[in-house]
């Protein structure tokens, strides 16, 4: 018996290495206008190292580093592994944290060796208040700048609510991603977009290298849902495509969901529509066009 078109090219984009979940979704992937990449673990490989570690104030860098890992070891993000990476390198022993809590897009904070220890994006700088850590602010923004005009992705260590360092961490763009990008603007007309909780400006040289132009950045989860919508209200047939817990809302918001198989969170996959099952960008145009050519047969 032959299989219809539909299931014939589900089995052909398993085969690519693509996992399309339904027949609706095989013949929908045609539609697609837009699409959108998340950066880190998306774009990128997702594997960032600390390129630099810049004590603030009085805590030595070893113990600001020792403190951060604490902090991370229950995250799955890969901030968290970059910092525990760079702690084991020193052979720093892991503290253990209490009261370990994560917020996605922003950070994480624990107790460490009875310390409150907060490790996440400049954005917590803000909501340090307490007057005697204002020349620490202020050196820790300095800090940030710079590592955000080098094009790395600062990271900000806060213990007992002062600032104690700053991380700049580096991360590679995936090889496909430049040709991946120009494959799938040729295929829809349009430009991919970026969206990130990533600053702009440290996301802007990594989009830069890919060929996008187009760079939201700062989002929280909500904010790319938001995003989205609003490429939606514009008449773009999204196809988002993320790999973390952050990226869940967004990829349920797209008229088309598409997630990393092997770096991507649990939430992530339950979201999406699709999923590329070994992180290969390249197969996503050849999934689109796949579909185009299933739909012809099916019309
Ligand atoms: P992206 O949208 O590029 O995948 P995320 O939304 O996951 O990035 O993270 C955005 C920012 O939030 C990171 O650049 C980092 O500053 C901060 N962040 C998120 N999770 C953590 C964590 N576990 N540790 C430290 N920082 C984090
Ligand atoms: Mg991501």
């Amino acid at each position: 018996a032959t299989m219809p078109p539909l299931l014939s090219a589900i089995a052909l984009a398993g085969r690519h290495g693509v996992l399309v979940k339904s027949a609706v979704v095989m013949e929908r992937l045609a539609d697609t206008t837009l699409v959108a990449f998340d950066k880190t673990g998306t774009l990128t490989e997702g594997h960032p190292r600390v390129a630099e570690l810049h004590p603030v104030g009085k805590t030595s860098a070893k113990e600001v580093l020792r403190l951060a890992a604490g902090a991370e070891h229950p995250s799955e993000h890969p901030v968290a592994a970059a910092v525990l990476a760079a702690a084991r390198d020193l052979g720093l022993p892991v503290p253990a944290a209490a009261d370990f809590s994560s917020t996605p897009g922003r950070g994480v904070s624990a107790i460490v060796d009875g310390q409150p220890v907060a490790v996440g994006s400049p954005a917590l700088l803000d909501e340090v208040s307490r007057p005697r850590s204002n020349t620490d602010v202020a050196q820790a923004r300095a800090v940030v700048d710079a590592a955000q005009a080098a094009g790395h992705t600062a990271v900000v260590v806060l213990v007992d609510g002062a600032p104690a360092g700053v991380l700049a961490l580096a991360d590679s763009l995936r090889p496909a991603a430049a040709g991946t990008v120009t494959a799938l603007t040729n295929l829809t007309g349009t430009t991919p977009v970026l969206l990130t909780g990533d600053n702009p400006g440290a996301a802007g040289h990594l989009a830069a290298e890919a060929g996008i132009s187009d760079v939201r950045g700062g989002l929280l989860p909500a904010g790319k849902v938001d995003q989205v919508r609003a490429l939606q209200a514009g008449g773009r047939r999204v196809l988002l495509v993320g790999d973390g817990v952050n990226d869940a809302p967004a990829l349920a918001a797209a008229d088309l969901g598409v997630a990393m198989g092997r770096g991507g969170s649990d939430l992530a996959l339950q979201a999406a529509d699709a999923v590329l099952v070994r992180d290969d960008l390249a197969t996503l145009p050849a999934v689109i066009a796949l579909s185009r050519r299933a739909r012809r047969l099916v019309q």
